[in-house]
């Protein structure tokens, strides 16, 4: 039987607006009431950007997004989409304040296949924070999630550093969002309490150039506003860096088919960003990508990711 891991999932509200809803039952319109600009990307099979400079555009992304994680991001909705495209596990990645560590082991404990990153939780004290982040580690956490852009932090912060390093020195993965993303519309609260550009992909290469042992996953394989796969490509080429790992969330066959050229079969991993986007849509990207080779198929699917996780 095939096995599959996605390695970038999230489970409820990652936004600060509707906060818990991973244990509400699913949402259901009788309709689609918005525009649902992620549905018609699948099934164009992710083959054109996601990102565009156009603001009413973006405001239907944001749109979709929230709707999605009421109507997909609950716990009994993930269960029957994991079941649907047969993923054997999801991993979890938590964002305070709408979902924390705490949330996603619960969700663990009942469903052991969804396993479980952990996040800073940056209201902490820096030496409290770190201190949470290790217990973490021993009650499961699998690796370290950071969203600049949601936690408003600068990835500069040496709170960010602090909490990398909790990981890196053990060997666990870290991932960060990369993309420069608005997460609300204007007239949201929220808006001005988020930097997008906090999302740059060249934070992330600083980091990496200060820690080159750490695995580090640059999410979206490093955003979608256009070039940041090449930049990336090109920073770990340049520099030699054996651990950096990428994933396929929000990305068509295409791209998918570089990235296993750029940065090789053992570092490409199956990623989603379910519930924005689902489960089929993004498999079968993956699939049609590798079908020509079914061993580097396992390896995208459910081997690479299975090495970071220690299953
Ligand atoms: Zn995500």
């Amino acid at each position: 039987m095939r096995r599959i891991i996605d390695t970038h999932m999230h489970m409820g509200d990652i936004y600060h607006e509707n906060l818990n809803v991973v244990f509400k039952k699913p949402f259901q319109y009788d309709y689609r009431p918005y525009p649902d600009v992620f549905e018609d990307l699948g099934e164009i099979g992710y083959s054109k950007p996601l990102v565009v400079p156009d603001e009413k555009r973006h405001n239907q992304l944001i749109d979709a997004a929230q709707n999605h994680d009421w109507e997909r991001g609950g716990l009994q909705a993930a269960i029957s989409a994991m079941e649907y495209s047969g993923i054997t596990y999801a991993v979890n990645l938590p964002i305070l304040p709408g979902h924390g560590f705490e949330d996603a082991l619960a969700i663990t404990k009942l469903y052991p296949n969804i396993l479980c990153f952990t996040c800073p939780d940056f209201e902490l004290p820096v030496e409290e924070m770190v201190k949470k982040l290790k217990k973490d580690i021993v009650r499961g956490a699998k690796g370290l999630k950071l969203h600049p852009i949601i936690n408003n932090i600068s990835p500069r912060d040496e709170r960010l550093h602090a909490a990398m390093e909790v990981f890196g020195d053990l060997g666990l993965p870290i991932t960060s969002h990369c993309g420069i993303n608005d997460y609300y519309k204007k007239d949201s609260p929220h808006f001005k309490k988020t930097n997008k550009e906090y999302g740059a992909l060249y934070y992330v290469l600083e980091w990496i150039e200060k820690y080159p042992d750490f695995i580090f996953i640059p999410a979206h394989c490093g955003g979608f506003s256009g070039g940041e796969m090449d930049e990336l490509s090109n920073a770990v080429k340049t520099h030699g860096w054996k651990n950096v790992y990428v994933e396929t969330s929000m990305r068509g066959r295409e791209d998918i088919e570089k990235m296993i050229d750029l940065f090789g079969e053992d570092k490409v991993m199956f990623g989603t960003d379910n519930p924005s986007t689902p489960y089929y849509y993004s498999l079968e990207c993956v699939l049609e990508a590798t079908k020509h080779d079914p061993e580097l198929q396992e390896k995208v699917l459910y081997r690479n990711a299975a090495k970071l996780l220690y299953l």
